[in-house]
């Protein structure tokens, strides 16, 4: 072969001629055009028909930050509205480790066997924001669930503030109930606020912990502990069980020093092992008593009220934030007036109120135009 390297001046080995390279782009690939956006009718249809093709990118539109995808998104989710609520919503929160994945994937088949209906998993990920793509709710944490036809997994929306994170959850609860998921699980980091708002939008709030230490209270913060419908000590198998009843004992010791719940039910705490499926029945038996009982003395559905007005409120602030910070002109007096409060030429309200005057202002001649 005629190659360089294969004159005589060179004594190594002969370099043979090489096979022509294939093109470095699969030739059988097709460039997928880029979704169109269907008619809203399209997603409602589909939803409504229980099409998870179509709740999946109702979701997607739901999460986008685009404006033709959230004006979309917003009419489907009024057209679903009448066709959601019917389901029992359930929050569960754990720190890292506590076993939420391993314990979503045995409770999801138990429910799923025990009775007839849907499942949908969500979650709210707050640090999916600084990870740039949540790991939570990933389906390859929940291997039987995720391949079981009855369910839908979703992982946490990834932009945006908590609370614009846990405002998309809860519209995604409207489609999956329209969609005809009567279960529902809300998974979420044990972290602090995001307890809350996952707490704002489910009828049942368990809290799986741990047994080890001896002061399990000690990490707990007590507003979540208040919040809890029911506490889970997982991991209550082998060598573990008597430190699982015992870390149980101090849990429910504790939550009697707490005022009664509004709903009228004592918080109960359970232990159980999600690794070995032990006591899983005896907390959804838990839960389907709460809801019973709750059901039965109009609770549920002064809960859901009170939800409904929490996120009515939580909306007009996120969005009136937004549009306020979002505002060219604000955008551009800010870091002045940031430094007049710095120097101590202005105080913190005086400048405040400038800036929002200046806000207000501008709203009203716009208006006028
Ligand atoms: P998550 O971070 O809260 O989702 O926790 P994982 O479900 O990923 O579980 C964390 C670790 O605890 C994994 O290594 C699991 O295998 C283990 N684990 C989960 N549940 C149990 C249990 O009931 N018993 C025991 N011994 N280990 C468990």
């Amino acid at each position: 072969m005629n190659h360089p390297e294969n004159h005589d001046q060179y004594k190594g080995l002969t370099v043979n001629a090489g096979i022509e390279q294939p093109a470095s782009v699969n030739p059988y690939f097709k460039r997928i055009p880029r979704k169109t956006l269907r008619p809203v009718s399209d997603y409602v249809e589909g939803i409504l028909k229980g099409d998870i093709t179509m709740l999946s990118q109702a979701v997607t539109l739901v999460e986008s930050m685009r404006q033709d995808h959230q004006q979309v998104a917003q009419e489907v989710i009024e057209k679903c509205l009448p066709y959601s609520g019917n389901s029992v919503r359930v929050g569960i929160s754990g720190v890292p480790g506590a076993g939420k994945s391993t314990s979503i994937d045995v409770f999801g088949l138990h429910i799923l066997e025990r009775s007839a209906g849907k499942l949908a998993v969500l979650a709210i990920d707050p640090s999916s924001e600084r990870s740039k793509g949540s790991i939570l709710g990933d389906k390859t944490r929940m291997e039987q669930l995720s391949v079981h036809p009855d369910s839908f997994i979703r992982p946490s929306p990834s932009a945006g503030s908590l609370g614009g994170v846990a405002r998309k959850t809860r519209e995604t609860i409207i489609l999956c109930e329209a969609a005809g998921f009567d279960k529902i699980f809300v998974e979420t980091v044990g972290v602090g606020q995001s307890e809350t708002a996952v707490h704002s939008m489910v009828d049942f709030f368990l809290l799986i912990q741990l047994a080890g230490t001896g002061d399990e209270l000690q990490g707990i913060k007590r507003g979540i502990m208040e919040m809890a419908d029911g506490i889970v000590i997982n991991k209550a198998d082998g060598s573990n069980i008597d430190k699982a009843k015992l870390a149980a004992a101090q849990f429910s010791n504790a939550l009697h020093l707490f005022p009664a719940p509004e709903s009228g039910w004592t918080p109960q705490v359970l232990t159980y092992s999600g690794f070995y499926n032990i006591g899983v029945k005896e907390i959804w038996d838990m839960i389907y008593r709460y809801i019973e009982f709750v059901k039965g003395n109009g609770y549920f559905e002064l809960r859901r009220n009170q939800q409904s007005k929490y996120w009515m409120y939580e909306s007009i602030n996120d969005q009136l934030r937004e549009s306020f910070y979002n505002n060219p002109l604000i955008e551009g007096l800010l870091p002045d007036m940031e430094q007049q409060v710095l120097q101590r030429n202005q105080t913190s309200f005086v400048v405040a109120r400038k800036l929002l005057d200046a806000y207000f202002e501008q709203m009203r001649s716009v208006e006028n135009r």
